[in-house]
């Protein structure tokens, strides 16, 4: 996804109709069209003395300046100049890690292996795919700042006004410097993808898990031990659950820097038998219950009906909630009481 104009000092008029950049971006995260062309991977590079070494560290560097520098990590009218996200945190899995065959099962068959999307991208550019240990998953988290979060606290209805900005403004951002780095890399002859912006991206609905993407940004996250999931199915990190992810996949073996919990709910008060089911109260649809979790259908419905109310209060095209994961004990940090 390319640049999307930004308003500085007044409202889109007519959003459904003139909000073009945040009709393809819906399209693009069903349907993974109207992205621009993969980069083109520059075969006969020669590394010169200055390059830097491709490794985690170069890695973690890069996506924090992207965060902490980029001008499009930036709100639109009301809120032109206000950042979108703080400090990320980033984290790696192995390209051969058994996890990604488990996924397959988890959320479904049509779920890329970096192997197999890697391969994709190899025939593309004319090369011998990599080999699954030759390729790492970098996978980040992108906390939501202090100013949203407080903003959709205090809703009880519908999101509020900087979360649907963050939910549109934060994807095209996050696309747009992820293309920066995977463009950087094949222009110096490494192999990289990011799978969710490639025409291979086709969501499908399974009976039971829903709507499921074939790259599933958070259960990298979990891979990548960046943060376990809660009862409200957000990722609880050590920023919180209010964030959004990235991640994609480098022809590099990087280490993983964080240790990966067995358990899949460690940092959830509920599963960890603590009191809380604060987020049950925050949802208005009653989409999270003490029996039944979370109820993805009902929470798919909600969202998809405040497409409306984005439109007819904020003038985006774009759908958002994330009550639960706001004025809840996880929502900037994993619960204290669980002594991590
Ligand atoms: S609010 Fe409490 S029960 Fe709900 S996800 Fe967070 S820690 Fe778990
Ligand atoms: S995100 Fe879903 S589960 Fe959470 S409050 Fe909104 S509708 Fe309910």
């Amino acid at each position: 996804m390319g640049k999307r104009k930004k308003m500085k000092t007044r409202y889109r008029r007519l959003s459904y109709v003139t909000d073009i950049g945040g009709i393809k971006s819906a399209i693009g995260e069903l349907r993974g069209v109207g992205y621009p062309k993969q980069p083109k991977l520059n075969r006969n590079y020669s590394p010169g003395q200055d390059d830097p070494e491709i490794n985690e560290k170069w890695l973690i560097e890069t996506i924090k300046d992207k965060i902490a520098n980029h001008p499009e990590n930036s709100m639109e009218f009301p809120f032109y100049g206000e950042k979108i996200f703080d400090e990320p945190i980033v984290g790696f899995i192995k390209g051969d890690d058994s996890f990604f065959t488990d996924l397959k099962r988890i959320i479904g068959p049509h779920h890329f292996t970096p192997e197999e999307i890697m391969t994709w991208q190899a025939e593309k550019n004319g090369v011998t795919p990599p080999k699954a240990e030759d390729l790492s998953v970098v996978s980040f988290v992108m906390p939501i700042t202090k100013k949203t979060k407080e903003e959709n606290s205090s809703k009880k209805e519908w999101v509020s006004e900087r979360w649907a900005q963050t939910r549109l403004h934060g994807e095209i951002f996050s696309q747009l410097f992820v293309r920066e780095i995977v463009a950087y890399l094949m222009e110096r002859g490494i192999l990289a993808i990011a799978p969710d912006v490639t025409p291979m991206f086709n969501k499908k609905r399974y009976p039971n898990v829903g709507w499921a993407s074939p790259w599933s940004h958070r259960h990298m996250a979990y891979a990548a031990g960046l943060g376990t999931f809660g009862m409200h199915d957000f990722l609880i990190t050590e920023k919180g659950c209010a964030h959004r992810l990235g991640s994609f996949i480098v022809n590099r073996k990087l280490e993983p820097n964080r240790e990966r919990p067995e358990d899949i709910h460690a940092y959830c008060l509920h599963y960890q038998d603590k009191a809380c089911l604060k987020c049950i109260p925050r949802c208005p649809v009653d989409a999270i219950t003490r029996e039944n979790a979370h109820d993805k259908e009902k929470c798919y419905q909600r969202v998809a009906d405040s497409t409306k109310i984005c439109n007819r209060d904020y003038h985006i095209f774009i759908y958002g909630c994330g009550l639960c994961a706001t004025a809840v004990p996880c929502e900037s940090c994993i619960p204290v009481n669980l002594g991590k």
